[in-house]
Parts: structure tokens; C-alpha cells; sequence
């Protein structure tokens, strides 16, 4: 038998607090003061750190990473009739913003090696009603963008990138979200730059396509308050902004130990019986989870949570197979790559704020896998 182990979790907020908890508190302080609660000078200072991070000039933060993909699709025109290419296995959001803009998901199988979108089948996607290409940089890890660039180009249609998973990541030396026509990320708490609550990022190159987003936040107002277009409530929070100013500040050692944390995760696996997913070439990993796949997946888990590890899974039912979208008729067996792969995920902690030896009992379980 072995001794009971403290349980390894899978995130915490609370670490992360108590590493910067003066400079947390510091900058609710000075949002409490304002003058300005909504769309003041800390969401003004945080689109343009973000957005210079990202290496374009526009970023309009919105509530969450959903509405920033529904937003830009809405900026972008495409909805009722529009079909949006896109896959299944993502996170329910990527797929429920495709409907908040009306448009309609047409998913395409993934590659077995990375579990990204395959992009050699975009082209036989296509029909008279596609309007947009909706990659997920899935994990963290970049799609290769040339493809689906390309086709867009010859085809007149637009490019949204899903990289709620991927802030930190790089593609051809150039950082994710900069290649597209509309960027969208999440400050879900447990992404790579995550918040207190809910928060959402859009980042153009496109200054129109900025305003117009701007415009969709805030209940389609123009420069008066006069609606021009229907819009929503989609507003980043200050305290959000505030928040993640901060998380901003400390990204790069945060990154840098993720980071670090992920290769010895890597080296690990050399010894296991677990397989890893392909990086993309000429890609630098966004590294949001660490996902590997396992022949029997019920006894590794089983493994794992004998050591106090609790692996999760991204994503157990492929989009296409659940009930909300059975509508759009893909049925068990349409995508076989996908549904193949969701049988053999687990995903292991990877946030900064492991200790060193938390890291070695996953490692351990790794190897002895
Ligand atoms: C987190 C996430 C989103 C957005 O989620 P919100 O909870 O609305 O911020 C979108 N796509 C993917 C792939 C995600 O992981």
C-alpha cells in the first residue's frame, strides 16, 4: 500500500493569490476608487498591453470568451444561412457562439498526432454558404494557419481564431491570434491569463472591425448614445481589467515555469507507455493543459488517483454527439478521429504554481504509466 499523499490539484486560484496578494489588493483598491467602474482606464490600459502583446493594434475586451467569438462574428457579418467551419472536439463555447451569431457549425475531423483541425480537409467543407473558418488552438497548441489562410483568401471568407487556450503561444515565429481576420480569447480563471471571474478578449489588426466590435458591447451605440446596430451588454469589467493587469505583469515567469513544467512532463513520457500529442511545426506550445493519450484510459486514471492525482478530460463527448446539437445531424461515426481520440484523453495539472515535488509525483505517474 502506498502512503496516503496530499491530493495534487488540478488548478488553484488560491496559490496564485497568495504569491502576488499585495499587488491584488492593491489594484482592487484603486479600481474601488475609480472614478470610472465600467470601461475605465484599467479595461483602456489593458486592451492596449494585450493587443501589443499579440503584435496587432485593436483589442476590445468583452465579458467572456464566448462573447468575443459571437461578437466577431457578428463584426464580421456572418450569420443566419452562414455556415462556419470548425471542429468538434473544443470546448462547448467555440460551438455555442457559432449559434449566438446564428450561423451554423460544420465540423471537420482532426489530425491523430496533434488533435488539431485537419486542415487537409477544409476544402471538401466548403459549400456556397461558407462564410468563415473557425481554427482552435487546441490544448494551447497552434494550428498551422497556411492552409486555411489560403483557401480563405482565394474564397473571399473570413478567419476567426479560437485562442482562449492559446495566449502565450506562437505560430512562424509570430504570436497566435495575429493571423486571422478577429483573435478571440478567454480570461476564464483557469486559462493562461485568467481573471477573477469571467472576461473575453477580441484583437484585430482591422481598426472598422474594432469599432464595430466596440459598438456590439455596448448595446450598438455609435458615438452618441444612439444605437446604430443591435448590440448586447458585453462589457470587460475594470475589476477584471485590474486583475489581469496584474496576471499580465507576472505572465512571462508564469509562462516560463508552465513551460518548464510541460518538458519535464515530456521527458517523462519517453518512458511510458502514454502517448503525446504532436506540437506543431514551427510552433511554440501555448501550453494551457497537458493532454496525453492512454490505450486503457479508466486503469491510468485509476493509477493517477492512487497518488493523488486527478487527471481531467478535455473533452469527454465530442460536440457533435451532444444532445443540444444532435440537430445538425452528425451522428456516431461521422467523425472517427475525434471520436476515437475522446476515448483516450486525460489531461494532467500543469499551472505554475506546482510545487517541485508535485510536479515529481506527476512525472512518476508519468513513467510508471
Ligand atoms: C474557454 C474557451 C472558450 C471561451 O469560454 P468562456 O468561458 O466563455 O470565456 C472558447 N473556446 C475554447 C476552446 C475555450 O477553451
Amino acid at each position: 500500500m502506498s502512503k496516503a499523499l496530499s491530493p495534487i490539484p488540478f488548478f488553484s486560484a488560491p496559490r496564485e493569490f497568495q504569491a502576488h496578494r499585495e499587488e491584488f489588493l492593491r489594484a482592487v483598491e484603486t479600481c474601488a476608487k475609480g472614478p470610472t467602474l465600467i470601461l475605465g482606464e484599467h479595461v483602456q490600459t489593458f486592451e492596449e498591453r494585450f493587443a501589443s502583446s499579440c503584435g496587432v493594434p485593436e483589442a476590445v475586451g468583452v465579458a467572456n470568451g464566448t462573447d468575443a467569438i459571437a461578437l466577431a462574428l457578428k463584426a464580421l457579418e456572418v450569420g443566419e444561412g452562414d455556415e462556419v467551419i470548425t471542429v468538434a472536439n473544443t470546448a462547448v463555447p467555440t460551438v455555442a457562439a457559432i449559434r449566438m451569431a446564428g450561423a451554423t457549425p460544420v465540423f471537420i475531423d482532426i489530425d491523430p498526432k496533434s488533435l488539431l483541425m485537419d486542415t487537409t480537409k477544409v476544402k471538401a467543407a466548403l459549400t456556397p454558404k461558407t462564410k468563415a473558418i473557425l481554427p482552435v488552438h487546441l490544448f494551447g497548441n497552434p494550428v498551422p494557419m497556411q492552409e486555411i489562410l489560403a483557401i480563405a483568401q482565394k474564397k473571399k471568407l473570413s478567419v476567426i481564431e479560437d485562442c482562449a487556450q492559446a495566449y502565450g503561444g506562437t505560430l512562424e515565429g509570430k504570436p497566435v491570434g495575429s493571423f486571422g481576420d478577429i483573435a478571440c480569447f478567454s480570461f476564464y480563471p483557469t486559462k493562461n491569463l485568467g481573471g477573477w471571474g469571467d472576461g473575453g478578449m477580441c484583437i484585430t489588426k482591422d481598426a472598422e472591425l474594432a469599432s464595430r466590435i466596440k459598438s456590439l458591447r455596448m448595446y450598438g451605440y455609435g458615438k452618441e448614445r444612439i444605437a446604430e446596430r443591435e448590440g448586447v451588454n458585453s462589457r470587460l469589467d475594470e475589476l477584471q481589467a485590474a486583475i489581469l493587469l496584474v496576471k499580465m505583469q507576472h505572465f512571462p515567469e508564469d509562462f516560463a515555469r508552465k513551460r518548464a513544467i510541460a518538458l519535464r512532463y515530456d521527458a517523462a513520457l519517453q518512458k511510458s507507455s502514454l502517448q503525446s500529442l504532436q506540437t506543431t511545426k514551427n510552433a511554440e506550445h501555448g501550453y494551457h493543459l497537458y493532454v496525453v493519450k492512454a490505450k486503457d484510459r479508466p486503469s491510468t486514471l485509476r493509477q493517477f488517483q492512487e497518488k493523488g492525482i486527478a487527471p481531467l478530460i478535455h473533452y469527454e463527448y465530442p460536440i457533435h454527439l451532444m444532445p443540444a446539437y444532435a440537430f445538425l445531424g452528425y451522428g456516431k461515426g461521422s467523425l472517427p478521429v475525434t471520436e476515437e481520440a475522446a476515448e483516450h484523453i486525460l489531461s494532467v495539472p500543469l499551472y505554475p504554481y506546482l510545487t517541485d515535488e508535485e510536479v515529481e509525483r506527476v512525472c512518476e505517474c508519468l513513467r510508471a504509466s
